[in-house]
């Protein structure tokens, strides 16, 4: 027997770049990465994208792209620039992806092109899918919209779609070739969407950073009163951790641990419950709250630890019960978490709290104790509501 071994690495690298105004002719970052990157011996493609939610809120920004790529011959922005509905929707429906890879292909953009794609974190999944599987990989630029995005899922190396009722069945692993978070986008966001996003931040700073759960817990009013400031400085401390933590262990999720994904196996089940009429942020806030209450049942987290998440959530703005985690004696919640199981694949991995600041790994779930943590929660709602 013969075998021929064969290993390799590929190298990523992509800055997240902050700024504002991205499409003033005054502001040259994005002219000057697309003027430095790669060769400069044939002239670049560009296919710009934008979430309908954007465009609406920004209705000068088609006319911004096509007069700041004006005289600039070294690329040739694509005739049409195409505007899609953001949201779930546009991971749910089919026919998006689809209209996305027949722009690629309609306007020739190959492998050493690029699709710059502008929107929230849904639009980004769908666009970077289609981006990663089209000539198996064309040149991807995000431009987030929305905090989410901006402080976590745009700056990541994942995308997917929605598929069999299932959330991101269908994606891939794809780093983009650069990030762009404009912070001017935020200014029109919905009060929803505005504070969704701070959820991921609240999550990463449980598992990971207590110096910034204390800097969320000191700023939580200023956030949800939308102080830009502490709004643009939670984002860059929340991408960074992000960032930090894809570079530094499994950026391709090869082992069973996820732990950016704490408070997310309920979410996803919760978002599909309430036929996303809640955001993904929302159901994180939710998932976070149901597994800290878990890790302080557990015996793990101590009650006074709980009740600072719990109060962080809550000053935030967000709500920490949904009646659909209660429906049918909680069965759905256990699907959910069979679901993610396999999701991930092999061996169950949930990371819950060990203390505030830091994960911990495990590898069983007693269902009894997460309706005991539903339970919990339902009665801080039903308290909110008396003082109310
Ligand atoms: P979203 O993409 O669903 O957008 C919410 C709404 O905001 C949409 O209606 C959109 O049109 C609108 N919008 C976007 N930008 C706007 C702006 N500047 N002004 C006004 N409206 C605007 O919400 P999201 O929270 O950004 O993203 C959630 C998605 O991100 C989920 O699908 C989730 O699964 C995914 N996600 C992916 C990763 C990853 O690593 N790939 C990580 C976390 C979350």
């Amino acid at each position: 027997m013969s075998v021929i071994q064969q290993t390799f690495q590929v190298q990523f690298s992509y800055n997240i770049q902050f700024t504002e105004n991205l499409f003033n002719p005054a502001n040259t970052l994005f002219i000057d990465f697309i003027r430095n990157y790669g060769s400069n011996t044939f002239r670049k493609k560009i296919l710009f994208l934008i979430d309908e939610g954007v465009a609406i809120h920004h209705p000068a920004l088609k006319s911004a792209i096509q007069n700041y790529f004006k005289n600039q011959d070294f690329v040739e922005l694509a005739s049409e620039i195409l505007v899609l509905p953001g949201g779930e929707q546009v991971k749910n429906d089919p026919v998006y992806f689809e209209k996305t890879l027949e722009a690629i292909d309609q306007y020739g953009i190959d492998r050493h092109s690029f699709v710059a794609a502008i929107g929230g974190g849904a639009f980004l999944d769908m666009t970077g899918y289609a981006s990663a599987v089209a000539h198996r990989g064309v040149k991807h630029i995000r431009i987030p919209t929305t905090v989410l995005s901006q402080n976590d899922s745009g700056v990541g190396v994942k995308n997917g779609v929605n598929y069999t009722g299932k959330k991101n069945f269908l994606g891939t692993f794809a780093p983009p070739v650069a990030v762009f978070n404009d912070t001017t986008f935020l200014r029109t966001l919905n009060e929803r969407d505005w504070r969704s996003g701070i959820a991921e931040a609240v999550k990463v700073a449980l598992i990971k950073d207590l110096t910034f759960f204390e800097w969320l817990e000191q700023n939580a009013l200023a956030l949800s009163a939308r102080n830009e400031k502490a709004m643009y400085e939670h984002i860059f401390r929340c991408a960074e951790l992000h960032v930090q933590h894809i570079s530094s262990g499994d950026p391709f999720e090869s082992g069973s641990a996820r732990p950016l994904d704490f408070g997310h196996w309920a979410a996803h089940k919760l978002e599909y419950l309430t036929n996303f009429s809640i955001r993904h942020g929302e159901a994180v806030a939710i998932g976070i709250a149901l597994d800290s209450v878990y890790s302080h049942l557990k015996g793990d987290l101590t009650l006074d630890e709980l009740n600072r998440i719990i109060v962080l959530l809550q000053n935030l703005g967000f709500e920490l019960y949904h009646p659909a985690l209660g429906e049918n004696d909680k069965i759905n919640l256990w699907k959910g978490l069979n679901e993610f199981r396999e999701h991930l694949g092999g061996q169950l991995t949930i990371t819950l709290l060990k203390k505030l600041g830091k994960g911990e790994e495990v590898h069983e779930i007693d269902f009894d104790l997460v309706k005991k943590s539903v339970d919990w929660l339902a009665n801080i709602a039903e308290q909110t509501l008396q003082k109310a």
